[in-house]
């Protein structure tokens, strides 16, 4: 049994980590501020004496002892991140200075949550490791661009000068259960909309591409890097790399729901990239990994989830009454 901490536990992906390292047999520890995570993801692991939950900002310092840490903490969707981007960009970097001080004193291995945003608005595609991106520094954007780069350098460099054993996962666009209705990203807000009735928020023409990945399959991924050997540092792209626009995502989501809402055009927010797919040969030669999990399939699991979410909170939240 080892013992794992995960920052960002109560969020999305970070609830589901916690799920798994448990059903897989070990005690996790959770450390999350609730930003944009919820109790309401974990509240039923609660009860779970390997289940531990501390209420800390990863900006500070933090001592536990633990064998392993995922380092997920960091608001994900754009609304949430530009909120405060300082506050951001603290996380990130003040964040991984102290989780990497902490597996340096513990001699834990460390994943972090890396991102594909680290290739910006890339001139490759599909994305491959050895691409170093086209960032806007100062744009709306940066606060979570750079932050999570610079953390990637501070990963590497702890590594190289202290010998820490690290992970990087470069995550692509993951979607599923427990996202959260209001975070604004494109899968969460297509539900909600097409659920309700209300118009469907095409930003831009709908032309720019994403690849979605079923966060079941995205936990897989990082697990199986988690156990990798040793010399195994990444980068290591995780992500589906089935291509949609986001139109096409609009009309899947729209048949899915069996939904008449129309279609709406906004601006396309600054900085937004126009495609992005990754390359995942290194995830399948490392680890044989590679997404199970269809979009359509994926769709309805979510589909359902924010179907019996937005029942509970009840018919004003369809747009009913
Ligand atoms: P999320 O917003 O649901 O989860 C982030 C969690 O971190 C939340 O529980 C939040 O409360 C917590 N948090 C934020 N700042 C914190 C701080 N200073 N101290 C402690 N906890 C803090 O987002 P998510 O989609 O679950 O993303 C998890 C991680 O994966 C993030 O690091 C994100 O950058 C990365 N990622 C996600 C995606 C995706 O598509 N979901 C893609 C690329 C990278
Ligand atoms: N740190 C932590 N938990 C630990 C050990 C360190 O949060 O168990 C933090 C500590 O506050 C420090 C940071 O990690 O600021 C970086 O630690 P490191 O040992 O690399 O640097 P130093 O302590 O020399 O600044
Ligand atoms: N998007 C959209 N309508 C929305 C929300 C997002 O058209 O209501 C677009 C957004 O402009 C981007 C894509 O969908 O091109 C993915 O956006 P998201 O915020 O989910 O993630 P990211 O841009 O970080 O990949």
């Amino acid at each position: 049994m080892k013992r794992i901490l995960i920052t960002g536990g109560a969020g999305f992906l970070g609830s589901h980590l916690c799920e798994r390292l448990l059903a897989d047999g070990n005690e996790v520890i959770c450390a999350d501020n609730f930003f944009t995570g919820s109790k309401r993801n974990i509240i039923h692991l609660l009860a779970n004496p390997y289940f531990e939950l501390i209420r800390h900002d990863v900006t500070f310092p933090l001592y536990v002892e633990v064998d392993e840490i995922y380092n997920l903490a960091c608001p994900a969707s754009p609304v949430n991140y530009q909120f405060d981007p300082v506050q951001t960009l603290k996380t990130s970097v003040h964040g991984a200075i102290n989780m990497l001080g902490l597996a340096k004193r513990v001699k834990a291995r460390i994943l972090q949550a890396s991102t594909s945003e680290v290739y910006g608005d890339p001139e490759v595609h599909p994305q491959t490791e050895s691409y170093w991106g086209k960032v806007n520094p100062i744009g709306i954007r940066s606060c979570y661009d750079e932050g999570k780069r610079c953390a990637e350098t501070l990963f590497f460099d702890y590594h190289r000068q202290h010998g820490v054993a690290i992970k990087v996962a470069r995550i692509f666009n993951t979607y599923g259960p427990r996202m959260q209705p209001n975070d604004g990203r494109v899968v969460s807000n297509f539900i909600v909309q097409a659920l309700r009735g209300d118009p469907i928020t095409i930003y831009g023409e709908g032309q720019q591409t994403r690849s979605f990945c079923y966060v079941d399959d995205l936990v897989d991924g990082l697990v199986g890097l988690m156990a990798t050997q040793g010399a195994v540092t990444g980068p290591v792209n995780l992500g589906n790399p089935v291509e949609f626009t986001i139109r096409q995502l609009a009309e899947r989501i729209l048949a899915l729901t069996g939904s008449s809402s129309e279609l709406i055009f906004r601006p396309l927010p600054q900085d937004d990239p126009q495609q992005r797919q990754p390359n995942i040969s290194l995830a399948k030669q490392l680890m044989g990994w590679e997404p199970m999990v269809m979009l359509d399939q994926g769709l309805e699991k979510t589909i359902s989830y924010f179907d019996q979410l937005l029942g509970e909170a009840g018919p004003s939240s369809r747009g009913e009454g």
